[in-house]
């Protein structure tokens, strides 16, 4: 009997011992297509990439880790170097961490000390978005509303105040353009501001495309650029987590490029090391880079295997990968084959009642009932049994219940490795289409 304490315990877990390529192989020697990126998009350039493997040993070989706040190291300032180059407009400076939730901390944690250090201390409150995740620490917990992973904790967490979510499917009104769906969706932040004084708001967190709480959901044309108006007009920073669908996911190295915004912070995790070592990063802009270091000079926040560098020489291996000559485009490419299938094979499908996403991150919605959008009732567990039915055909995917308030419906996230090719593509369609079938069995006979 296992003595690991398992996030969800009573699932039963088979015993990876080996990956490859698009393909991750059990204990028993049962092989598994890749559909999720290795679980929510780590190993986005796929299982056993040589290049990345070299490196890690190299460095390990050379010095595995020594305290970044003590020496420097030639990974840690290549990484640095290279994210800096191509970030989006004014993040000039780069922090790193072991993860996406302590990226998202660092970031609420820089732009509080940015209002201490600038003498406008009032501001320390934080708005967030409902359906959204921005980590499993206290603070994305509360930043973020997965409503049942942050009940047990509410009181003691940070107060956050949370707008709704730009969720086209459920959202948008009958004869409401996307654009003006868009508007009066960001102007809900204004009103929170308002609301809560603006002299007292420091920060807006935001997915720029939400990664799992309901699916795949890429804002609507015009959404980001409004909120980055809003935020200026009142001096609140903007941080935007890219932790799920920032480097190459979305078929662009920022998915906030595709909606023409800079933030002031912008986060990331899974895709920088792609899931051969666990390191995460917080891109700030130079304004307060330079409150922090002209003021106090040090910044407060930081771990121990911050700039780790073993960690960073994986993630400059990766980082290369993503930026050679025509692998965005392959991955824009494959995005669009993936789109294509999945409209092919779902669009008149009586269950799915969106299908949505952006690049190699789409998301079907089901439905009980594709007129009303009602969704079937979550006692039914249908994306848990999607989720058993597709891995018992080989196929690791990631289905969970939607929630806003509650459960809006239930979610298929496809985000396969980068690498993927075509007729990967078609294989994990296929499967899925099946597996569906299977669950949708199930949850009629048990209705029934
Ligand atoms: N933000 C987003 C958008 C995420 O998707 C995640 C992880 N799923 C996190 C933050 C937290 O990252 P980690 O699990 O690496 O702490």
């Amino acid at each position: 009997m296992s003595s690991v304490f398992h996030r969800i315990p009573k699932r039963h877990l088979p015993v990876a011992v080996k990956g490859d390529g698009m393909y991750i192989f059990d204990r028993d020697g049962k092989r598994y297509i890749d559909g999720y990126a290795g679980g929510a998009c780590v190993s986005c350039l796929g299982h056993s990439q040589q290049e990345v493997i070299d490196a890690i040993r190299h460095q390990v070989g050379e010095m595995a880790f020594f305290h970044a706040g003590m020496f420097t190291s030639e990974p840690l300032e290549e990484l640095a170097s290279i994210l800096t180059t191509d970030a989006p407009e004014g993040l000039t400076r780069v922090f790193f961490t072991n993860s996406g939730s302590e990226a998202v901390e660092t970031a609420i944690m820089m732009a509080r000390q940015y209002f201490v250090e600038v003498g406008d201390p009032r501001r320390k409150k934080v708005i967030g978005r409902r359906s959204s995740y921005h980590g499993a620490g206290l603070t994305g917990l509360s930043v973020g509303y997965q409503v049942a992973r942050r009940t047990p904790f509410e009181d003691i967490s940070p107060s956050v105040f949370h707008i709704s979510p730009c969720y086209e499917y459920r959202g948008r009104l009958e004869g409401e353009t996307p654009e003006q769906y868009g508007l009066r969706t960001a102007n809900e932040l204004e009103q929170a501001i308002l609301g809560l004084g603006p002299e007292s708001v420091m920060a807006f967190v935001a997915e720029t495309v939400t990664g799992t709480t309901s699916g795949a959901t890429p804002p609507v044309p015009g959404y980001f650029k409004r909120i980055r108006d809003i935020c200026d007009k009142y001096g609140v920073l903007l941080i935007l987590d890219e932790v799920f669908c920032g480097l190459g996911r979305t078929g662009t190295l920022h998915a906030c490029e595709q909606d023409g915004v800079a933030p002031d912070f912008l986060t990331f995790a899974k895709g920088i090391a792609a899931g051969y070592q666990p390191i995460g990063a917080t891109m700030v802009n130079q304004k307060i880079y330079d409150a922090i270091v002209g003021g106090s000079g040090t910044f407060k926040g930081g771990y121990t295997y911050s700039g780790h560098a073993t960690a960073c020489a994986a993630a400059v291996a990766v980082q290369k990968i993503l930026r050679a000559p025509g692998f965005l485009d392959h991955v824009k490419a494959t995005g669009n084959v993936l789109a294509a299938q999945l409209k092919d094979r779902f669009a008149q499908h009586p269950h799915v009642g969106d299908i949505r996403g952006r690049g190699m991150l789409m998301t079907l919605e089901l439905v009980e009932n594709r007129e009303t959008k009602a969704p079937f009732p979550a006692a039914l567990g249908l994306s848990s049994k999607i989720y058993q039915s597709a891995q018992a055909k080989g196929l690791i995917t990631h289905a969970q219940s939607g929630t806003v308030d509650g459960h809006v419906g239930d979610h298929v996230v496809i985000c396969p490795p980068l690498i993927a090719a075509q007729e990967n593509i078609e294989t994990i369609t296929s499967l899925l289409s099946e597996a569906i079938a299977i669950a949708l069995e199930d949850v009629r006979a048990k209705a029934a």
